[in-house]
């Protein structure tokens, strides 16, 4: 008996032990959950994916009465299915609030998505699931920053996304909102600095010492430099304002020198009265205009008289038909021999009324004006030749 009572003892004083034992590793183990910040919490099972953990089933519930108050266009008959919930060990952070929730239910349903409206000036403009479209907008803001510039820009209209849960199929497709987003009006305004040519100016001396036609740069023109800086406004990308802020001068420009000649005629009193002497007309009774002088910065050996085809051309003086025909450049050509050295040439004739040999009185009609040969208009080119080296015909003809 007595061996059996101490048998006892011993034995109540071994379990003793052991729940000891026990409840000191059941406490550490929970003071090590609560240090850490593991807690109990349920996961959610949506369409056979866990997509997340929740304190209790009440928030499932709330996130499905919240998809559906916020729910843009739902379909009548959508149904956002049932979920099933497991205990699970779960970091207290971890839990999921109600829209966090909805959000994850919206994902897993075929028929709905997350989506956003764009308004535009308060009016829904679009609905969209593009997940950076908040970046797409940002970008469409600054699109038409000039580079290297100080560069600012703001939306035209009230530009404003709201966060919503949609019918999946009245989402519209990507294509078209980033089109939408990249059209949206924007004012941009931009500092610009550069350096810029300025231009330089032309001045004309004339010149009695050459003949008409003559041009030539005695100082060369050079652009000068000027440092800019500009505000320059665009809407669209279209400039609408410019504001010049700074333009200084780093390089004046150096103004062109050009000398131009102005004479008809440079010959001495000796050589103009002996060139009359030759006692020659003019071979036109009409023209418009003269297209070019003798020289002419091109060394043009005539005077061209423009006018119209068909106007008559006569003898300058009395003599015999050297050439009648086509000529190469000068197209139909008369030549007349006076006598004396000097001969007289007509270029570019529409039709010849002579022939070689033939005799001519001063005032005869010899050709009509034309178009032929080298030519880019019609006109008559008259030329003069003293002993078979053309001169200058004005002294000639000009009085
Ligand atoms: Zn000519």
């Amino acid at each position: 008996m007595l061996n059996k009572t101490q048998n006892l003892i011993k034995y109540n004083k071994v379990l003793t032990k052991v729940i000891s034992l026990l409840l000191v590793i059941v406490l550490s183990f929970i003071v090590t959950f609560v240090s850490c910040g593991i807690t109990l919490g349920l996961k959610v099972v949506y369409n056979g994916e866990t997509i997340g953990v929740v304190k209790s089933h009440k928030t499932f519930d709330k996130a499905v009465a919240y998809i559906e108050n916020n729910t843009q266009h739902l379909k009548v008959g959508t149904s956002i299915d049932k979920a099933s919930f497991g205990l699970t060990l779960t970091l207290a952070d971890k839990f999921l609030n109600k829209t966090q929730l909805a959000e994850k239910i919206a994902e897993n349903t075929d028929e709905i998505a997350t989506a956003n409206i764009l308004y535009v000036n308060d009016k829904p403009i679009a609905y969209t699931d593009i997940k950076n479209v908040e970046e797409l907008i940002e970008k469409s803001r600054c699109r038409y920053y000039i580079d290297g510039a100080e560069n600012n820009a703001e939306f035209i209209d009230t530009i404003r996304l709201e966060k919503v849960f949609a019918y999946a199929k009245r989402v519209d497709g990507d294509k078209a909102v980033k089109e939408i987003i990249n059209n949206l009006n924007v004012k941009t305004v931009s500092k610009v600095s550069f350096e810029a040519p300025i231009a330089f100016s032309t001045k004309t001396v004339n010149t009695s010492a050459q003949y008409i036609g003559y041009s030539k740069i005695t100082t060369p023109g050079k652009q000068g430099l000027a440092s800019k800086t500009e505000l320059v406004e665009t809407v669209n990308g279209n400039e609408s304002s410019r504001e010049v802020l700074k333009n200084e001068v780093l390089v004046q420009p150096v103004t062109q020198v050009v000398l131009k000649g102005t004479a008809i005629n440079m010959a001495t009193a000796t050589e103009k009265a002996q060139a009359q002497s030759a006692g020659l007309i003019l071979p036109l009774n009409t023209y418009v205009y003269i297209s070019a002088y003798w020289g002419d910065g091109r060394n043009h050996k005539a005077i061209d008289f423009a006018g119209k085809r068909g106007t008559p051309i006569f003898a300058a003086q009395g003599g015999v038909v050297t050439c009648a025909g086509y000529r190469g450049n000068y197209g139909y050509l008369v030549e007349i021999d006076h006598g004396n050295g000097l001969r007289t040439r007509y270029a570019h004739c529409n039709a010849l009324c002579v022939k070689v040999g033939q005799t001519v009185k001063q005032g005869q009609q010899i050709a009509t004006m034309g178009n032929t040969g080298r030519s880019t208009g019609d006109h008559l080119h008259f030329e003069v030749l003293k002993n078979n080296v053309q001169v200058n015909p004005a002294p000639y003809i000009f009085k």
